[in-house]
């Protein structure tokens, strides 16, 4: 739809090599023809769905593709320029520090590269303004995490706000958010803002709870807060009383199998308590999807009109961990295209 695409947006849910799109797969699996790896064990294609376990292998498949400086560079860049292209004007991208010892990446190489690609894309002009949120991997535990708050507070200092939180994510049937709270907690004592993965999957409801006492930021999916799909009128009320945004991801919980249908996401009973929603894409590359696709189909299956995707997209910009001088240039903008788009 034209006007999904002409629509300026902003993108707060976006993993980095879930983001990869076929074009600069192909030419990562160029590179490395002895992997032997195929396009059909990197993404997942329309009308298909795998556990979210099977998303997980593919993550791995993906990051076997993206193990050097030069890879990770060329692909955040490609992500970046695609995400404008599809007219995102703001964007948070996430992403996990990684170590590959073969190619001698380091965490610190890994969230410099990430930001390098960042400033060259803003140096060529792109048209957004990106931003960096480093990722803590639930299945590495304690330890990991708190060494990955430690440099995302470093970057955070020295990245001329590039870097302005963290993120909580990785396969949710592992570890506990109870171990990892001390990090969260530290992280956020520092000025990281928390976008936290809370309640994608059921039997997650102590967890949220405890981690609603830092409280984040904002909440990836929160699929399972509801007390008829398992989670309680507690965590609703918490999350209501917080005014705490969502970051809702239709297609990637339909492929990923924790929603049965579109019909029936969670978007429109928290959209209808005027809770603040944000559409996102999660894994724009692994769920063939595009942020403008995501508008469509929030409009197509809950009846949202024009007017009502424009101040849905308006509305995001709050929920971004922008500085305030960012969000004043991001609402003027919008302000700006609306009469030439409603
Ligand atoms: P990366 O952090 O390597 O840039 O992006 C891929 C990683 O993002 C995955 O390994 C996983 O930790 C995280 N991720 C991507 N999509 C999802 C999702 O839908 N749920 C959760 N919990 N984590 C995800």
């Amino acid at each position: 739809e034209p006007f999904c695409r002409a629509l300026p947006k902003v993108e707060l849910h976006a993993h980095l090599n879930g983001s990869i799109s076929v074009a600069t797969m192909e030419r990562l699996i160029a590179r490395k023809p002895h992997l032997n790896i195929k396009h059909s064990m990197t993404a997942i294609h329309k009308g298909q769905r795998r556990t979210l376990d099977e998303c997980f292998q593919v993550f791995k498949v993906i990051h076997q593709l993206v193990d050097s400086e030069e890879d990770l560079l060329m692909a955040a860049k490609a992500v970046i320029r695609e995400f404008s292209e599809d007219g995102v004007r703001y964007l948070e991208l996430r992403s996990t520090p990684r170590v590959e010892t073969n190619t001698g990446l380091t965490k610190r190489k890994y969230v410099e590269t990430v930001i390098e690609a960042i400033r060259q894309c803003k140096q060529e002009d792109v048209d957004i303004d990106v931003r960096f949120l480093v990722a803590v991997d639930r299945r590495n535990g304690p330890e990991v995490a708190m060494e990955t708050v430690k440099l995302a507070e470093d970057y955070m200092l020295s990245s001329e706000g590039i870097v302005v939180g963290m993120d909580l994510s990785g396969d949710p049937m592992v570890g506990h958010g109870k171990d990892l709270l001390p990090a969260l907690q530290k992280a956020r004592n520092c000025g990281l803002k928390l976008a936290l993965h809370m309640s994608e999957v059921p039997c997650q409801k102590e967890e949220s709870e405890l981690l609603l006492t830092l409280p984040p930021d904002r909440i990836g999916h929160g699929t399972f807060l509801h007390p008829e799909v398992g989670g309680s009128w507690s965590l609703v009320h918490k999350v209501r009383e917080g005014n705490i945004p969502l970051e809702l991801c239709l297609t990637s919980n339909i492929m990923g199998k924790t929603v049965e249908s579109y019909e029936k996401h969670h978007f429109p009973y928290w959209y209808k308590l005027g809770h603040p929603c944000v559409l996102c894409t999660d894994d724009k590359g692994v769920f063939s999807t595009s942020l403008s696709q995501e508008y469509q189909l929030a409009a197509s299956t809950f009846g949202l009109d024009q007017e009502a995707l424009w101040i849905l997209s308006q509305q995001a910009i709050s929920c971004s961990f922008a500085p305030e001088a960012i969000k004043q240039q991001l609402e003027k903008r919008w302000a700006e295209q609306r009469s030439q788009l409603l």
